[in-house]
């Protein structure tokens, strides 16, 4: 059994242990500061000294109370020697304020409605998620986060302590143990409140001292997953601070560029929506009367080039209304559109140009479309009109 010295202190970062096994890259020792991946925490990172050398630790796994640390590279040291551990504390500060986070935000959702009870959890990656039951709305998600950063500017300690099963029931848990024999709970004391705590769990996992170091959490997103439950993004801590200043800061780019204020930005964002679809309308219009135009008067066999091919859609339109026309209309990026109100099958006529100018498409008797490299389309083209012509 490896000691666990993050159990009694999550700050400890240095350490010196003796080695106990090796498995390949694999060391296990007789205590460790390094938190190995359970519970949804990820595992630490960090280094060993050994010797005269500097081993990376890039992963850390629990297996039968034997805590293994794999070493980077080729050297393992021997077992019976010293290591300086080494725990890589930026990345440990990072899961300690995730984790404290869940922990409040779970208790506050809680605290808003007695049916939001964490079902999963995951602290994998910036983006945290907690699956709670009883379908919390976007308003319970904004209760819970008022609550939760009520509870970090009271900067209420966090407290550990080991009980066994009989002892359990002296304590407001907020959901039963997962495990058995002595039990770690980790409590945030409050003595404003009648038990004495504001949040109590049972958890192996490292935590800040007090509530204030969480420094903030904020609900990214809220999504329905499978089995009934709500999945709650967060974020908490240092990665709340960035990603929340890094959005204030496009969003106060993007209003410069409008010329107005972020408060403004929705607005204007509306309104441009408003005149891009209205451009779109007046668009479409003036396209539909260019094609009656083109076409006011034209019957028999027509091959009409046209500039853009946002045209195609509308002429086709008009083109297939129109009595005894076979029409062909192509535009500058090698898109083609056959219609016809005559016995000539429009298929028929696309696929004699598209076999002649190696391009590809398809359609029914009245309309067809396909597209083909500009050049041989425009000759394949003109080649057909010449044989349908004479
Ligand atoms: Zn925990």
């Amino acid at each position: 059994m490896t000691v666990l010295l993050f159990h009694e202190d999550s700050y400890r970062t240095s350490f010196i242990a003796t080695v106990t096994h090796t498995e390949g890259n694999r060391v296990a020792l007789d205590q460790t500061a390094f938190y190995a991946e359970a519970g949804g925490q990820n595992a630490d990172q960090g280094f060993f000294v050994w010797e005269d050398q500097r081993l990376s630790v890039t992963d850390v796994q629990k297996k039968n109370g034997q805590v293994w640390h794999t070493i980077e590279g080729d050297v393992i040291p021997e077992v019976g020697s010293y290591v300086h551990g080494e725990v890589d504390w930026s990345l440990r500060y990072q899961h300690m304020q995730r984790h404290s986070g869940e922990h409040l935000l779970a208790q506050a959702f809680l605290r808003v409605n007695p049916e939001f009870r964490v079902q999963a959890v995951s602290m994998r990656s910036s983006e945290c998620t907690l699956d709670l039951s009883g379908n919390p709305t976007e308003e319970d998600a904004r209760a819970a986060e008022e609550v939760v950063m009520r509870s970090i500017y009271r900067n209420l300690p966090f407290h550990t302590v080991w009980v066994t099963g009989a002892e359990l029931q002296q304590y407001p848990l907020r959901r039963p143990p997962q495990v058995e024999g002595r039990i770690r709970l980790v409590c945030v004391m409050d003595r404003m409140d009648r038990t004495g705590y504001w949040e109590v769990s049972a958890c192996g996992g490292t935590h800040v001292n007090r509530t204030g170091e969480v420094g903030a959490v904020f609900i990214t997103k809220l999504e329905k997953v499978a089995g009934g439950l709500t999945r709650v993004f967060f974020m908490t801590g240092h990665e709340a601070y960035r990603q929340l200043t890094q959005t204030y800061r496009d969003a106060r780019t993007l209003a410069t560029s409008f010329s107005t204020g972020i408060e403004k930005l929705t607005e204007r964002v509306e309104a441009l929506r408003t005149e891009a679809l209205d451009s779109r309308r007046k668009l479409a219009e003036a396209h539909e009367a260019l094609s009656v135009s083109l076409l006011s008067g034209k019957t028999g066999v027509q091959v009409v080039p046209l500039a853009d091919s946002d045209m195609l859609k509308p002429f086709s339109k008009v083109a297939v209304a129109q009595p005894d026309l076979l029409c062909v209309a192509y535009t500058p990026d090698g898109r083609v559109v056959v219609t016809s109100s005559t016995k000539a099958s429009a298929k028929e006529v696309l696929a004699e140009i598209l076999k002649n100018a190696g391009g590809k498409g398809g359609g029914k008797p009245d309309l067809a479309q396909g597209s083909a490299p500009f050049e041989p389309l425009e000759r394949a083209i003109h080649l057909w009109r010449e044989g349908a012509t004479t």
